[in-house]
């Protein structure tokens, strides 16, 4: 398996980027296939998504009886297996970390302060925070399913420990997800899909390199260990949903998992608008709606606000926080995975309050630059480099869920815009990640196959339950790829830039 080749382009990777020379990962086979072969491998592959539930349900033609198959990548991408297996084993300490910053006051508040001023939205989350910590948090237990995003970035042959033999990438951390952390599901049947595409084009001894995917058993035996915890064999589990789900086959899997797992225990969806108006907390704080005492609740709404319609959206928001439920996440997880935190705990020291000096280490050498907009001189000068560099950064609001990223040129105009403002405390500085290349058909509903310039984003989950004093377990729980085209910034699957992929490990 070939790799970027360090010397051809003499570490100008930007450069090189953009002539692409350089940087290019081989794929799983020779590609392009012959297209007879093509054709019947993609209506194989596309039947093959569609009836194992690889669905959505599309934005444009929305219709609840109807679903499409996901986009989906027809060939699992290549990844290199010692940096996965790095990964995967630092998740464990990832899940600590996040729990641990989670359940530190000083730090949120701290990191917190300035966005707060400037950000409508962390600020109400920040209220339902204090609001529930200055009267006593009822439930001590949380319940973290978060997902670590990584993609590979280039390095100079043997410009850091990691990379002394080829191919010379690293991963990067692009966030920490801590809430509605999604494609549990979508994951492992990517890896399925793929397992029956190699098969059909007669090639089983490329199987071994995919590797194992547990994802949604993982994540559903989390909610289950926390739904143990809350001791009431009655109570249910409740999945706060959107008004309208297009990801629907990522949640429904969910349930089904935890049907599977445990046939005793009820899961119910309920939008943030239907407990406002249907459930009420008693005096003892059990979460009530519908007759149903609430034991675990999984977010899968509630991050953009957008969700929030009226007050009365917040409202129910505030009652789950003020609730003996155990929530995924907490308010305070919630917090913790705001970009201005991640970006604080990219600081200089700061692993090393909340980990071992060598579990420090490790998870420092996710980390890219991450940089602070705050009125400071240390802000100033990230404020120069985006306007005198913007290709090479990100500019990240306090939003979640993709789409809300700045990129290029218009760095510049928005960092013009606000130096002289408040405002851009609003915002953090990133160095932007540059993937290596490959290539990949790339299947779409309704749409012409076509073989595309691809880069790919590894989502690794982590499941972790515990108190502020206690962590009761933290595990590696799966993972997902997800892989966009190379010429666009962010490749969401229902936008029809990205789509599913799995992994293709090699040595
Ligand atoms: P969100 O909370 O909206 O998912 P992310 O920080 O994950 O925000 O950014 C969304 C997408 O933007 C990522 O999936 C990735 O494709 C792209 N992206 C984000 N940060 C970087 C970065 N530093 N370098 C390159 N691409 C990035
Ligand atoms: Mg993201």
């Amino acid at each position: 398996m070939a790799s970027c080749n360090p010397s051809c382009c003499d570490g100008n990777f930007e450069e090189a980027d953009k002539a692409k020379r350089c940087s290019v990962l081989d794929s799983c086979m020779p590609l392009p296939l012959p297209e007879e072969v093509l054709n019947e491998i993609v209506a194989k592959a596309k039947d093959y998504a569609l009836l194992h539930g690889a669905g959505m349900r599309y934005r444009d033609k929305y219709d609840a009886d109807t679903l499409y198959f996901a986009p989906f990548f027809l060939l699992p991408s290549a990844f290199p297996r010692r940096e996965f297996n790095r990964v995967i084993k630092l998740q464990p300490i990832v899940n600590i970390l996040m729990h641990r910053i989670a359940h530190d006051h000083e730090f949120l508040k701290n990191a917190l302060e300035k966005t707060i001023q400037v950000d409508s939205f962390t600020a109400r989350l920040w209220n339902i925070y204090t609001t529930v910590r200055e009267e006593g948090i009822a439930q001590e237990v949380s319940l973290g399913l978060v997902r670590s995003d990584v993609m590979l970035t280039q390095c100079q042959a043997g410009c850091c420990q990691l990379c002394q033999t080829p191919p010379y990438v690293t991963c990067h951390q692009v966030e920490v997800n801590t809430i509605a952390s999604g494609f549990g599901h979508m994951g492992p049947i990517s890896g399925a899909i793929h397992r029956y595409v190699l098969g059909e084009l007669r090639k089983p001894e490329l199987l071994h390199h995919l590797p194992e995917n547990d994802a949604l058993a993982g994540l559903c035996g989390g909610m289950i260990s926390a739904w143990e915890a809350y001791k009431n064999p009655k109570a249910v589990i409740m999945f706060l949903i959107e008004d309208i789900t297009y990801n629907i086959c990522d949640q429904r899997f969910h349930e089904y998992e935890i049907r599977r797992q445990r046939p005793d225990i009820h899961v119910i969806r309920r939008n943030l608008t239907e407990i406002a108006e249907r459930g009420h907390l008693t005096s003892d704080k059990r979460l009530i709606i519908d007759g149903d005492e609430v034991a675990v609740i999984y977010f899968r709404a509630g991050y953009e606000p957008g969700h929030y319609h009226s007050e009365k959206e917040w409202d129910a928001r505030l009652s789950m926080e003020r609730s003996l439920a155990i929530k995924s996440p907490s308010i305070q997880y919630h917090l913790a995975g705001t970009k201005k935190v991640q970006q604080e705990i990219a600081g200089p020291g700061v692993l090393k309050k909340f980990l071992s000096e060598s579990e420090a280490e490790l998870v420092g050498q996710l980390f890219t630059g991450l940089y602070t907009l705050d009125r400071t001189a240390e802000g100033d000068r990230a404020v120069q480099m985006g306007i005198e560099n913007p290709d090479r950064f990100v500019l990240k609001p306090q939003r979640e869920g993709g789409g809300n990223n700045i990129y290029g040129a218009e760095i510049k105009e928005v960092l013009e815009r606000l130096k002289d403002s408040q405002e851009r405390e609003a915002y953090i500085l990133m160095d932007r990640i540059r993937p290596p290349i490959q290539q990949n058909y790339l299947v779409r509903p309704h749409q012409q196959v076509s073989l595309a310039e691809v880069v790919s984003e590894l989502g690794i989950f982590g499941v972790v339950l515990g108190t502020s004093s206690e962590i009761f377990e933290s595990s590696y729980s799966g993972h997902m790829l997800r892989t966009k085209l190379s010429s666009v910034n962010e490749g969401g699957v229902a936008a029809g830039l990205g789509a599913l992929d799995s992994v293709f490990l090699f040595d």
